[in-house]
């Protein structure tokens, strides 16, 4: 999967290191990203702006990550629009189960936290 160079990117995580990690890492190839710190806030922002790449977290207070994106395909779904966001799930330690979980959520890749800047720049040709 490519996604264009210009893409709108949305970073959804909770845990502020973790998060200027992610700014940092994405800063560093010249692109900018909006920042959700739970899934109610990410969703939320996708109904005002529609982003081409969501890296989601996938453990949150308020709001967890599978729920955020069941709720994001619903509103696309819903909303009749051709768009459709690129959903990373952003894994720290959980279980290989987590990935099916991710799938049938509606992510469409998930990799393993911290973000690294080639696998960034290979996905944003
Ligand atoms: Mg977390």
């Amino acid at each position: 999967m490519k996604l264009p160079a210009d893409s709108t990117i949305l970073l959804v995580e909770d845990n502020h290191i973790n998060q200027r990690l992610a700014v940092l890492t994405i800063n560093v190839l010249a692109l900018k990203c909006d920042v959700a710190s739970n899934g109610r806030e990410a969703f939320e922002m996708y109904q005002e702006k529609k982003y081409n790449l969501i890296l989601m977290d996938m453990q949150m207070p308020v709001m967890n990550g599978v729920e955020s994106t069941k709720m994001i395909r619903a509103f696309e779904k819903e909303s009749g629009s051709s768009h459709r966001a690129y959903i990373v799930a952003l894994t720290g330690s959980e279980p290989s189960e987590m990935k099916d979980i991710c799938l049938e959520a509606g992510m469409d890749d998930f990799i393993e936290k911290p973000i690294r800047t080639e696998w960034l720049r290979t996905l944003l040709a």
